[in-house]
């Protein structure tokens, strides 16, 4: 069966990154026995030049039909003084909504070759990876009602809704489990059940999936204590799952561990297995059409895109595996450190696809 790939270059560093994500997936296809047909549209500023909009209907036509997309990324100066409505930014939520993404994995991996990159001691650090999944359609950035009311007094009051439902906790929590099962076999699910309702609604749910999971070990984490653990031994962890502004709060966090924006991909998975692959970091605009973006947390998303989508662990590994040799070999673009040549991203992407 051949597998749908849309690629989606944008904007800002968006088309070079991704043009290397395309040459991973081409050399994998001519060499590796990998069944893909690729296809390309605009997105973001690109789908407003091209089509007066951030994701034109062509656009999500071609992504529904998708097994996965790729993403580089949206947005830039000359997008600014657009009206909100059509920003580029606005293609990326749409396209997130349309194909109802509601699980997002973020992992954090360190490379030991760029263990001094962290703000933490290398020890610390070093050979970390863990993956976080974060609810991504639902909690408090979705909940109803939310406004600024009027009290009696005349005082302003601002109010959001945390809120869950079982399916909504159930669904992102055998997201993790099998996310869990494919790495070291442990899960913690962090929640703040001391406080708030939801909470304890998602940490009765979680345990109720665990008993299908008997082989992972689950532990549970007030957010909080999850904050500091980050910081202060990361490397307990394997797979932290929570709702949606924990985990993009603890997301963030855990990324500034490694020390490297340009390493770190990122999956939005719908409930069928389909996703959109992209990298953490945004546009750049201020190293875009220089041949100095680095390319290896698109080329990681490919590998995500290869394990969660298209079910090819195989050929993730081989992507990985040729990063961390070219790592290995002294190859740095210009935001990493140490190594013995800094080069452009093109010759990084030549690179990669030389040690597949
Ligand atoms: P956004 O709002 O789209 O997330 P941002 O301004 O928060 O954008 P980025 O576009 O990620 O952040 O850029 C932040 C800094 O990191 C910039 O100086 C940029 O050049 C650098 N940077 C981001 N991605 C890369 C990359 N792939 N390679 C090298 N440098 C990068
Ligand atoms: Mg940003």
């Amino acid at each position: 069966m051949s597998h749908r790939i849309l690629l989606l270059p944008g904007d800002g560093i968006g088309p070079e990154i991704v043009a290397q994500g395309r040459r991973v997936l081409e050399a994998l296809r001519d060499n590796h026995g990998l069944d893909c047909e690729l296809d390309t549209a605009p997105i973001g500023g690109a789908g407003y030049d091209a089509a007066g909009q951030p994701l034109p209907e062509e656009t999500l036509a071609k992504a529904q039909a998708a097994d996965a997309v790729l993403l580089g990324a949206v947005g830039g100066p000359r997008y600014d003084e657009l009206p909100r409505e059509v920003r580029p930014e606005r293609g990326l939520l749409a396209i997130r909504a349309e194909l109802g993404l509601f699980g997002n994995l973020r992992p954090a991996m360190l490379y030991p070759q760029l263990a001094d990159a962290s703000a933490l001691r290398p020890e610390v650090v070093a050979g970390l990876d863990l993956l976080i999944v974060r609810e991504l359609t639902g909690g408090i950035y979705f909940g109803e009602p939310r406004g600024v009311r009027e009290l009696p007094s005349g005082e302003r009051q601002g109010y959001d809704t945390e809120v869950y439902s079982e399916s909504e906790i159930e669904r992102i929590a055998r997201l993790a489990f099998a996310a869990a099962e494919r790495r070291q076999g442990r899960l913690c699910s962090v929640d703040k059940a001391n406080v708030l309702e939801s909470s304890g609604l998602w940490r009765e749910v979680v345990e109720r999936v665990a008993a299908d999971y008997p082989q992972i070990e689950l532990s549970h984490m007030y957010v909080d204590n999850a904050a500091m653990q980050l910081v202060r031994a990361p490397k307990q962890f394997d797979v932290i799952v929570t709702g949606n502004m924990f985990g993009d709060i603890l997301s963030d966090c855990a990324a500034q561990l490694t020390g490297s924006i340009g390493m770190l991909p990122s999956a939005s998975l719908d409930e069928r297995g389909k996703g959109l692959y992209e990298p953490v970091h945004g546009s750049a605009p201020d190293i875009a059409g220089q041949d100095k973006a680095n390319p290896l947390a698109t080329i990681l998303s490919v590998a995500m895109l290869l394990r969660y989508s298209l079910g090819k662990s195989e050929h993730a590994e081989r992507v990985e595996r040729a990063v961390g040799q070219v790592l290995e070999e002294g190859l740095r673009t210009a935001d990493l450190q140490g190594g013995s040549r800094v080069v452009g991203t093109v010759e990084m992407g030549e690179a990669v696809v030389g040690r597949l």
